[in-house]
This record gives C-alpha cells, structure tokens and sequence, in this order.
C-alpha cells in the first residue's frame, strides 16, 4: 500500500503554511492585475504552478472577461494634506475595482463613496464593484465620524484597461488521466481565512501530492472567484469529463469545525468520502446540502458541467462575524487549524486513491482461510479481532460492486483496516481487483 499522504508533511507544516499567508497577505488581489500574478509567483516558489491568461474581452459562457484592473496607490487627504486614509496601511481601503479618480470633492459628495460596518466601528469592511464602475473607499467607522473638513482631496492611482485574467494550475500527474480537482479562489485582498487559507492549503496539497505519484491525475486550480472559474470551465470543455472527483476549498483557517457541503446530486464517490472521513473524527463537523450559493461549487455544480465537486470549509459564507472585514486578518486563522484542514484533506485523498472494488475468486462457502496464513501476521491492523473481522467482510462483500468505503461503512470498521485486509487478500490470490470503469 502506498504511504499515507499526510506522512509526507513536514512536523510543522502548521507554521508553513501560516508563514505562506503571512506572505500572501499584503498583497493587493483583485479578479485581475499584477496581485494576482504576483500571488501564483510566491506560490511557485512552494511548488510549480503554470499560470496562464486569458485577454480582457474573451467571451466565456455567458460573461465577457473584464478589463484588468491595477491599483498603485490610494488616498484621501485631509485639509491639511494629511493622509486619513491610505491604501498603503490596508488593501481593503480600496474598493476592488475603483475607477482611477484624482479630485477634490465636497463631504457630502465624498461620503457617496465611503463604506464602513457601524456595527464594527473599527472594522474596514471589503467591497467590490467589478461589473458597476464606480470608485470609492472603505475604512472603519471610526475614521468616518473623524471626518469633519468640508473638502477633502481623493487620489485613486488606479488602471482599468484591456489586459489579461490570470489563473494558475499545479497538475500531478497519476497512473490515469481522470482527475481530481482541488479549485481555491485567489481573488481577495488582505483577507486571511477567505481565501488565504484555501489558497495555502491548496499549495501545499500540491506540493504534498508531488512527493508521489498518485493514481489520479490531479489538477490544483487557483483562479479568481466566479469569472476565474467561468473563464477556466469554457475553455476546459474537454477536460470537464475527466473530473471525477473535486473539491472547493476555503474559510478552512479558523478554528471551528469542518463544513463539508454536498454535489448538486449529493450522492457522489466524493459526497460518501468526505461524509465518512468527517464522521470519524472526534469533533462536531457538519455536512450540508448542496445550494447554489457560495463559492465555485456553483459552477462546477451548474447543469452544463456536473462536475462532483463538493466543498470543504469550516464555518459556512457569512457565518462568522469577521467574514469581508479587516477583522479576518492574520489573528483569525491559526497554523493548527491550517494543519488540520490540510491533514483532513489528505484523508479524504487516501481513500479516493484506494477505495476500490474488489471480486471475490472462491465465493462458494468461506475460504479456508488457515491455508492461506491470514490469521497469522495481522500486523497492521488496529487488532486481531478488528483485521479478522476486516478479512471476513471484505471475502462476503467483494461482488465487484461493493467499493472498499462501502465494505468500510457497513461494516462499521476502519477504512484503513479494511483496506488492509483487502491487500492481504488480494496478496494470498483470493481477491481480484475491479479495473476501474475508466
Ligand atoms: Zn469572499
């Protein structure tokens, strides 16, 4: 059996990945320009990611790739050339996609553009405007009530021009072309658990899955939220049919039990495998329905694609108060709970890399299994008991129809015992392995 994937993580691959979003966080993200870019560099330096574009105007689906967008510099002075608010202190003071403007404008005209959360008066709240060109600023409610001169100068050093939409893809290849898609969204700004942690767990998934070569070809995509996904999907229409199996990951950073959210059918291979291994862990992970709403799970699980592609988070969209807020910053997410999204994440990976179906070759009455020398050296097992037990189930359910899973949930016992028992099994010839149906 090949090692578990985990074992390949460094002892304090919690503090890496921190260090990662460390990294990634000042950086000013959009759905476009050099942020992004320059995000899929410092994730190349952890492990290889092709990063591609896509120019401004390209028709995908039904949207139109925009104009790319770069911000150098933002600003509102005070009267006395003071800078109250300043991109250079927080990436979030900007609303994404602002229009470039260098003006001297009224207080009553200004605060037409100025967004802050009074229900978090020192909180700078996160907003975009891609599709409505606007301009405007975002600060703490407390910086607002400070703004008392009647003019005020505002400066958004800013390009909104034809360029190019970036994604970036880590492919590993397996022993088979279908695939496995890990999808993280790389388009915000200062914000750490969405979508920092996705983006750190999904690089250094890659890099774990790099150590191997893994039966499934997998495809770790970072693309901006929506449009990335949109603009990746229209132009992999052949590449689609190859995912069999996928996930979106994000908000994985805060500690808070694991969401594990359904396919649009709810009952694929990985629907059952992330429901199981969330179930054999000692804490309070939920399983969800699947709802068009969230992140790109809507469009891998729109009608046109059908792709099974579930998603893992911790606490859903809007479920904790810091959610688009300065507040989800680099205090919220811990190098533990990093670690242990990461570590769940390569469960799930060993057991789609090893759920198998086997057929039982003498399935008349139970093998005589002392002649074989399965009841001695039951090394490896959890125990004696338990890998008997697992040699039993695995003989009575190998019709070439039950998968390893299958056998592992309604036996009630381990998926790796049962695993085992069914390498021993195979090894003593009483055990033929299904091919795939690929
Ligand atoms: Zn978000």
């Amino acid at each position: 059996m090949k090692p578990l994937l985990w074992q390949h993580a460094p002892n304090d691959v919690g503090e890496r990945l921190y260090r990662l979003a460390e990294e990634l966080f000042p950086i000013i993200r959009s759905i476009t320009g050099q942020g992004v870019r320059d995000s899929l560099g410092i994730i190349d330096a952890l492990t290889p990611v092709d990063v591609h574009s896509i120019p401004t105007g390209t028709q995908v689906f039904d949207w139109v790739v925009p104009d790319e967008w770069n911000l150098r510099r933002a600003y509102i002075e005070d009267s006395a050339g003071h800078r109250i608010v300043d991109s250079i202190n927080s990436s979030l003071h900007v609303v994404s996609y602002s229009t470039p403007v260098n003006a001297t404008v009224s207080l009553d005209e200004l605060r037409q553009h100025l967004h802050t959360l009074p229900e978090h008066p020192e909180w700078i709240p996160y907003r975009t405007s891609y599709y409505r060109r606007t301009w405007g600023f975002c600060l703490s409610h407390q910086q607002y009530e400070n703004l008392t001169d009647q003019r005020y100068r505002v400066t958004i050093d800013a390009t909104l021009a034809p360029g190019v939409l970036n994604y970036g893809e880590a492919v590993i290849a397996g022993e088979t072309n279908d695939e496995v898609l890990i999808s993280a969204h790389i388009c915000h700004p200062s914000l750490c658990n969405d979508n920092l942690s996705g983006i750190t767990i999904a690089a250094w998934l890659a890099r774990l899955l790099r150590q191997r070569t893994p039966r499934y070809t997998y495809r770790i995509l970072f693309a901006p939220g929506t449009i990335g996904t949109i603009a990746w999907l229209a132009t992999h229409r052949d590449s689609i049919p190859r995912i069999k199996h996928g996930l979106v990951v994000a908000l994985l950073g805060r500690p808070a039990p694991l969401t594990y959210k359904r396919t649009r059918s709810g009952t694929a291979e990985i629907d059952n495998v992330v429901s199981y291994v969330l179930s054999s862990r000692a804490s309070n992970d939920v399983v969800i329905d699947f709802s068009p709403w969230g992140y790109d799970e809507r469009q891998y699980n729109s009608p046109g694609i059908a792709a099974n592609v579930g998603r893992l988070t911790r606490a859903a969209e809007e479920g904790y108060p810091e959610y688009h807020t300065s507040a989800d910053n680099l205090d919220l997410i811990t190098p533990e709970a990093l670690a242990d999204a990461l570590q769940t994440l390569c469960a799930v990976i060993d057991i789609l890399e090893g759920n198998d179906r086997y057929r039982n070759l003498l399935p008349y009455g139970e093998p005589h299994l002392g002649k074989y020398g399965l009841y001695n050296d039951l090394g490896g097992a959890s125990s004696v008991e338990t890998a008997k037990l697992a040699l039993l189930w695995v003989l009575n359910q190998s019709d070439g129809a039950s998968s390893l899973l299958d056998i592992a949930q309604r036996s009630g016992l381990p998926f790796a015992d049962v695993q085992f028992a069914a390498s021993r099994l195979e090894g003593a010839g009483l055990l033929e392995r299904m091919r795939a149906a690929y």
